[in-house]
Parts: C-alpha cells; sequence; structure tokens
C-alpha cells in the first residue's frame, strides 16, 4: 500500500469509528429494490451474473460515500481544540476530497485549501482534513460545502476569520450535457478578517499560489 492508500484507510476507519453507536444504517432491502427497479428500467438484466451482487454493493458504496450524516462533530473534534499564543495565518492546503453532486449523484472530487487566522485558541492540524471530509460525505453542491467548512471552524474556533477555497471537477459536467473535460469550479468563502482586510484575503491567495515543496 502507498502511504496515501495507507493513510485513506486509516482515515475511513476513524471516520467509522466517530460514526458512532448509530453506525452506517442496517438493511431493510430498500436501497437494493431501488437499484434493481433501476437496473429494469436503463434494460438490463439485474439477474446476469455480473450485476447479481450490484444493489447490494450500490447500497454499502452509498453509506460509505454519505458517511459525513452520521459523523458526530464532538467525537470528530475529540478535545483538539488547544490554548496557544500565536495569531499568524495557519494555512492547510492541497486536501483531497470526494463528494458527490446532489443534483445527478455523480462525484465531484478536487482539493481544499482552509487558514484561519487564531484568536487564542488552534485546532489539531489533523483534524481540518477530517471536517473537509465531514461535510464532503454527503450530498452536495461545491458552494454549500465550502461554506459549511468555513462556518464549522468559525464557529468551533471564534477565529480572526476563516477562508476556504475549493477546487473541483464535476463529472455530471465532465460526462454528460455540456461535456467540457478538464473543467474546473472554484469557490470560496472568506469570514471575518478574511473578509473585511484585503492584505490578510491576499495573504491566503498568495499561500494558495506557492508550490508545494519538492522535486519541480
Ligand atoms: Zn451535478
Amino acid at each position: 500500500m502507498s502511504p496515501t492508500e495507507h493513510d485513506l484507510r486509516a482515515f475511513v476507519d476513524e471516520i467509522e469509528l466517530e460514526m458512532g453507536e448509530d453506525g452506517p444504517p442496517t438493511g431493510n432491502g430498500k436501497v437494493e429494490a431501488a437499484v434493481r427497479e433501476i437496473l429494469l428500467e436503463i434494460g438490463e438484466d439485474p439477474d446476469r451474473p455480473g450485476l447479481a451482487g450490484t444493489p447490494e454493493r450500490v447500497h454499502r458504496m452509498y453509506a460509505e460515500l454519505t458517511a459525513g450524516y452520521r459523523v458526530d462533530p464532538e467525537r470528530l473534534l475529540n478535545g483538539a481544540i488547544f490554548k496557544v499564543d500565536y495569531s499568524e495565518m495557519v494555512v492547510v492546503r492541497d486536501i483531497p476530497f470526494y463528494s458527490l453532486c446532489e443534483h445527478h449523484l455523480l462525484p465531484f472530487f478536487g482539493t481544499a485549501a482552509v487558514a484561519y487566522i487564531p484568536r487564542g485558541r488552534v485546532i489539531g492540524l489533523s483534524k481540518i482534513p477530517r471536517i473537509v471530509e465531514m461535510y464532503a460525505r454527503r450530498l452536495q453542491i461545491q458552494e454549500r460545502l465550502t461554506q459549511q467548512i468555513a462556518d464549522f471552524l468559525q464557529g468551533r474556533l471564534e477565529p480572526q476569520g476563516v477562508g476556504v477555497v475549493i477546487e473541483a471537477t464535476h463529472l455530471c459536467t465532465v460526462m454528460r450535457g455540456i461535456r467540457k473535460p478538464g473543467t474546473i469550479m472554484t469557490t470560496s468563502s472568506v469570514l471575518g478578517i478574511f473578509r473585511s482586510r484585503d492584505k490578510t484575503r491576499a495573504e491566503f491567495l498568495a499561500h494558495l499560489e506557492r508550490r508545494p515543496p519538492g522535486p519541480a
């Protein structure tokens, strides 16, 4: 396993812990029955060998891809907010995410950059990708995903301000309709000092333009 795959596995394990007692929805067969109906409607034979297990797999897949609804924010934070005397910008960028567009139930995916300026409190760095994940693993539109991440941090940390920028490719744009491969949508949400102070916003955007360290 590559380090990234390992991280992802660890993350999925942890997010499942954070789902708490409820866990994934227990099967009542309704999703399976609905997927079977879809297969019939598109002219397929749901009983052929390749499709026989598909309704159950789709059910499990949706449970996983929408696990964010069942994450308990308190468990996710797990006390990882610390008092510090630090008031410079904290930036976490290139956070990969996968979400589902609520209009088509097709994936959209890309990267998020999250920044804030503390007011006496910081959050454990590993928590920021988890917050992104909690909101990404739901049916979403990119604008709301961006806003929810910003609002969550603003509400929990009460920092001087928050900035979130998300860049994503939407399969519903690439695969169907206007078919524009390579189209990337950018959304941003700026709160507090990131909204009121041009210099702060410019500093944040400059961080995003910088290439990550490593071989060129
Ligand atoms: Zn869509």
